[in-house]
């Protein structure tokens, strides 16, 4: 086992990653830009280096600067969190070079990947069902309106490079192909110095739907069950549960199956989410893997019982994984609420300023994964996240309530938060019934104003 590792992120997740070393005897090394000085992840860790200015590309993104903390320290793995560097290749290599664990997979199945119109092909190989569309790249708009036709309208034109919702267009029909596939393949360049584009079947209303994946350095992979994440704004999560309200015993194991079959068939190591598209008649399609921890983990903590991040860094020492599928037992219902330090009147635009008091929830069943603390001024610069409050209760019916309470005795002064429009959407009969798909919360005006 490490001895020491360097934490290259912030905010809650940095603490996450510092208790589960903690509890295994590991030794911390935070890293923080000039605008972190006072977090609670600076604070607290057992050794804290700057590693530049404020901006990210100074600073969390700074390989250079991360590599450099981490021969002074002696630390002798990497964990990069989410976001930053969690899913830059090039930044694994490195580590590689230097002789640094980095906790997470192996650089080439993280390039293999980061290209969708590849990783398609290798799930197409492994069995794994992928949205109908195009066999790899389209190179002109010819072939777009050859295969669009074949496939029918409505599509998608994506870029093969892509992230973050970006070079992702939307064909209504023949008439508007032309215009998309160019302003799809003009913004994929401009973003990813990539311009092709593949094509894919537009799904109506889908849900998303991931499966949580463990894979060790020794052949064992299991699957954790599923979170469901359609409360989007945006593309961005809102709140998660597990299980899905949709979800059957009979779709888990399909589902579960398939996500194993395309971590096998990579070769894919650690932790990692295998996100899909769920249509109305319960059809699922590989949307694309993430290689690294997600924000929304706990949901799966809460219902397996197994510390994720703990088991990210012993795969990491090269340690077995110790249980199989069948010791993996789902319990209860867990929900996740992202708390933002944002004004949902107006538009949700970020509220960074200085905490005034804090007041947590807590009692039976609530976790709180958060960095903030009274007095505590939340910088500009990076993600509007300040807590994630999680509740766990035998059934969907009475983690609603518990969620509910516990949002309620949430008090935050001196920034807007989206607290009470957590509480709305808690509130909302679609949302109580179970009804509802990834265009939700873009439709409906959750604060009724
Ligand atoms: P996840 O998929 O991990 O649940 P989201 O999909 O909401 O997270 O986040 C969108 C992207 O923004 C993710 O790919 C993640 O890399 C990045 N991200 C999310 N939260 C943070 C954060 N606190 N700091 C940096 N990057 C983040
Ligand atoms: P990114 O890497 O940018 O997150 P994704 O492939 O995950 O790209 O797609 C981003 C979002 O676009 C998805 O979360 C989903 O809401 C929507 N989307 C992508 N592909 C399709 C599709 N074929 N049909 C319907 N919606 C889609
Ligand atoms: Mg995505």
């Amino acid at each position: 086992m490490f001895n020491k590792i360097l934490i290259a992120n912030r905010g809650e997740i940095a603490i996450r990653i510092m208790r589960a070393c903690r509890e295994l005897g590991i030794k911390t090394v935070a890293v923080y830009s000039e605008a972190d000085r006072s977090a609670l992840h600076a604070q607290i860790a057992d050794e804290a280096v700057c590693i530049g200015p404020a901006a990210s590309k100074d600073s969390y993104l700074n390989t250079k600067a991360i590599i450099a903390a981490c021969e002074i320290t002696h630390a002798q793995a990497i964990h990069p969190g989410f976001g930053f560097l969690s899913e830059n290749a090039d930044f694994a290599r490195l580590c590689r070079t230097c002789g640094i664990t980095f906790i997470g997979p192996a650089p080439e199945v993280m390039d293999a990947m980061g290209d969708k119109a590849s990783a398609k092909k290798t799930m197409i190989s492994a069995g794994v069902p992928v949205v109908p569309g195009s066999d790899g790249i389209v190179p002109t708009v010819e072939d777009a309106k050859k295969i669009a036709a074949e496939i029918g309208y409505p599509v998608m034109i994506k870029a093969t490079a892509g992230g973050g919702g970006r070079g992702i267009r939307l064909a209504e029909s023949e008439e508007q192909i032309e215009a998309q596939y160019i302003a799809a393949q003009q913004e994929a360049l401009a973003c990813f110095g990539n311009g092709d584009v593949y094509i894919e079947k537009f799904i109506v209303d889908p849900r998303h739907v991931e499966i949580q994946l463990l894979a060790d350095n020794h052949g064992n992979v299991v699957h954790l069950g599923e979170r469901e994440c359609s409360l989007q704004r945006h593309n961005q999560k809102v709140l998660e549960e597990s299980p899905s309200p949709i979800m059957t015993p009979e779709l888990r194991e399909r589902m579960g199956a398939a996500a194993v079959a395309a971590a096998k068939v990579s070769g894919y190591q650690n932790a990692g989410t295998i996100e899909f598209l769920v249509d109305r008649d319960r059809n699922f399609y590989f949307m694309e893997m993430n290689t690294r921890i997600q924000v929304e983990h706990p949901v799966t903590e809460l219902v397996t019982g197994i510390d994720l991040v703990k088991a990210q860094i012993r795969i990491a020492a090269g340690e077995e994984l110790g249980f199989s599928q069948k010791d993996i037992q789902l319990t209860g219902h867990a929900i996740e609420c992202r708390i933002n330090a944002e004004d949902p009147r107006h538009n949700f635009r970020p509220c960074p300023g200085t905490i005034k008091s804090l007041h947590t929830p807590g009692g039976f069943g609530v976790r709180i994964d958060s960095a903030a603390y009274a007095g505590y001024t939340i910088p500009p610069y990076y993600d509007s996240m300040i807590a994630k409050l999680l509740v766990k209760a035998p059934t969907r019916e009475e983690a609603i309530k518990k969620m509910r309470v516990a949002l309620s005795e949430f008090i935050i002064d001196g920034v807007e938060t989206n607290i009470d429009f957590q509480l709305r959407l808690l509130k909302d009969e679609d949302f109580e019934a179970g009804n509802f798909d990834i265009g939700f919360l873009n439709r409906k005006n959750i604060m009724g104003e």
